[in-house]
């Protein structure tokens, strides 16, 4: 019988160049490979499985949800997407939510909705929206359109149009675009993940919202990776002192199954009505079920535990010579290795049992935010090792 890796390459578009490893079971922080190798997991299958592999309480929750009733459509009412629902507009202050199935999907949702908000009350000719450079907002075409990278601007052109890029912490030029009037939106990340966890400058972040609501333009917040958890607060936003009217969520939200979400505030939570949007698998029951039980844990000292346990790994990378540029916010990391590229940096701690991400030239980790500082330590002795060889 041909190898898994072969019948990938044979059948699935090589989309993804992939590292070479099977992972065929995990619980908590550790992975095992096809050889029973263990493997530490600082990716969490990039921010996603936040409660980390398998986690008990997860896993029945969403089999007992599994067994009871799989799917409906958004035709009728759904005990587990309604309380999703209320759930986390209790948590966060937004008035409604909009269930999508992945990031792009959820992104996708908050321009249709910048777009129709601005319409609705000031007609044609506002529906520029304002991204940062470097930014990552998924691969649909609108939101690569949104994504202020050029290389993933290769290939695909037509884009839409009435995007327009400014330099991250450049105030002035946010400004100027809104000054001419046709702006509906600026939309951002806080920590740009794919960028190399890059923060924003908070003044930065705050002049946005000021300008914003001087302007009734809508400020975007695509939380799609710092959310739900991963900053050591349950939105980025409130490290920034800021609240945006339309914010993103999915990576962490469901702990391990697709799901997106639009959060809208109160004065645009109306602009999406009936027949304005839609989704066959959005809010699915099941999914539903597993952000409940995530949302559930997520308590206060949860996300305590989670910043501080953020802050330790970050002090102790920045600690080990040889390891440069720490940044980051909360549990989403990311880093330099001097003489190293990431990539390689990244393949390498595969060989000795550790996954790690990249962001461009940055080693970034994303761990599972129930990581023990034991399990943070044996992590640390391991780049350590790789470092000094
Ligand atoms: C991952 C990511 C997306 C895209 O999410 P998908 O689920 O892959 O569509 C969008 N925005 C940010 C900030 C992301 O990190």
């Amino acid at each position: 019988m041909k190898s898994i890796k072969d019948i990938d390459k044979k059948y699935v578009m090589n989309t993804y160049n992939r590292y070479d490893l099977e992972l065929v079971e995990g619980m908590g922080v550790n992975a095992y490979d096809v050889d029973g190798k263990e493997y530490v997991d600082l990716s969490a299958g990039i921010g996603v499985n936040c409660l980390g592999f398998c986690e008990m309480g997860w896993v029945a929750s969403v089999t007992q949800q599994l067994c009871k009733l799989n799917h409906v459509s958004n035709l009728f009412y759904s005990q587990p997407n309604a309380l999703l629902a209320k759930s986390l507009c209790e948590r966060t202050g937004y008035d409604k939510v909009f269930f999508a199935n992945s990031g792009a999907e959820a992104n996708e949702g908050a321009i249709k909705l910048a777009r129709k908000y601005s319409f609705d009350k000031y007609g044609e000719g506002r529906a520029k929206i304002i991204t940062l450079v470097n930014s990552f907002h998924g691969r649909t075409m609108a939101t690569l359109t949104a994504t202020g990278q050029d290389v993933f601007h290769n290939y695909f052109f037509p884009f839409l149009g009435e995007f327009s890029y400014v330099e991250a912490g450049n105030i002035d030029a946010v400004k100027e675009l809104v000054e001419k009037g046709d702006v509906c939106a600026v939309m951002l990340e806080l920590v740009q993940g794919e960028g190399g966890v890059v923060p924003l400058d908070k003044n930065f972040v705050k002049s946005v919202r000021k300008l914003c609501d001087d302007k009734d333009v809508l400020m975007i917040i695509d939380e799609v990776q710092t959310g739900v958890g991963r900053t050591g607060k349950f939105l980025a936003q409130e490290h920034f002192g800021v609240k945006a009217d339309v914010t993103t969520l999915a990576k962490g939200l469901g702990g391990g199954l697709p799901i997106g979400a639009v959060l809208a505030s109160e004065k645009c939570s109306a602009t999406l009505g009936f027949g304005a949007h839609g989704s066959t698998f959005g809010g699915n029951p099941i999914v539903c079920a597993g952000a409940n039980y995530v949302l559930a844990r997520m308590d206060e000292d949860f996300l305590y535990e989670a910043e501080q346990k953020g802050e330790y790994f970050q002090e102790k990378l920045a600690e080990i010579d040889g390891v440069e540029d720490v940044s980051g916010l909360g549990l989403m990391i990311g880093f330099k290795v001097k003489d190293t590229t990431s990539s390689d940096f990244v393949k390498e701690g595969i060989k000795r049992g550790l996954i790690m991400l990249t962001a461009k030239q940055k080693v970034r980790l994303l761990p599972p935010l129930t990581i023990t500082y034991d399990e943070i330590d044996k992590a640390l002795t391991i780049i350590k090792s790789m470092i000094e060889k």
